[in-house]
């Protein structure tokens, strides 16, 4: 694939990864007496021999747009919300960050289920490590402050279809860190995240336009009138 020089997608592959193992029992429920504490204590440290959380990432820049879609380097993403999110900000990052194969790869050879539910957790970790090196760069290299996410599939109006669209942008990167996509558009390892971020002086997550009740992963509160107030699409008289 070939991809001009400019827009050549950077790789964050020395990432390092130090599990919080106060956080782990936290959610995991193993309390300081447990039995079950060096065993998790064990495994954590063998986690740690393994892992190599990674991430891609590329700079693009908004060309033009419609009503709900967008055009960034040449491609077309339909989406009424990053059409709006994007209308200040004037560029995006792609990107895809993973627990890395290394951490996956280990956690397959483990049979015991109450470990392989540990495992899990430690690569949620692993994955946390990852985007906030990402994060981190993006705000030091572009110098901005405020930063903020979309994914594809977090709301119906960028659905995970759009996914092979997200890795296209990113050429042979996501396979140089060893996550591809499947047939429905899943990403393996299941612990990657992919999508953009762009600079924001109103921080935004998809959380805040998702009515889900009891989700693990909610970053803010659902906002009921937000999506009427700033992306629906203002009604003109015929
Ligand atoms: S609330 Fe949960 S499901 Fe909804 S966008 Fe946030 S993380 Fe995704």
């Amino acid at each position: 694939m070939s991809m001009d020089q400019q827009h050549i997608p950077d790789i964050i592959g020395s990432i390092s990864f130090k599990a919080d193992r106060r956080q782990l029992q936290r959610i995991l429920h193993v309390r300081d007496d447990s039995r079950y504490l060096p065993m998790l204590m064990d495994l954590v440290d063998e986690a740690e021999n393994y892992a190599r959380p990674k991430a891609v990432y590329r700079e693009a820049y908004v060309e033009e747009g419609g009503e709900d879609w967008v055009a960034l380097d040449g491609k077309r993403f339909i989406s009424r919300i990053m059409r709006v999110n994007l209308e200040e900000a004037g560029r995006a990052f792609f990107f895809v960050a993973t627990c890395g194969r290394e951490l996956e790869e280990w956690s397959l050879t483990i049979q015991d289920i109450l470990e392989k539910f540990w495992a899990d957790a430690i690569k949620e970790m692993a994955l946390a490590s990852a985007v906030r090196a990402l994060e981190e760069q993006l705000r030091q290299r572009f110098q901005i402050s405020g930063i903020s996410a979309m994914n594809p599939g977090s709301l119906a109006d960028w659905p995970l279809t759009a996914q092979p669209d997200v890795f296209a942008m990113l050429g042979d990167a996501p396979l140089v860190i060893g996550v591809t996509l499947t047939q429905s558009c899943a990403m393996n390892p299941v612990k990657s995240v992919s999508g953009i971020y762009f600079p924001t002086v109103t921080s935004f997550a998809s959380c805040q336009l998702c009515p889900r009740e009891n989700c693990r992963g909610r970053k803010a509160p659902f906002e009921s009138e937000l999506f009427e107030k700033r992306y629906q699409v203002s009604q003109k008289a015929g």
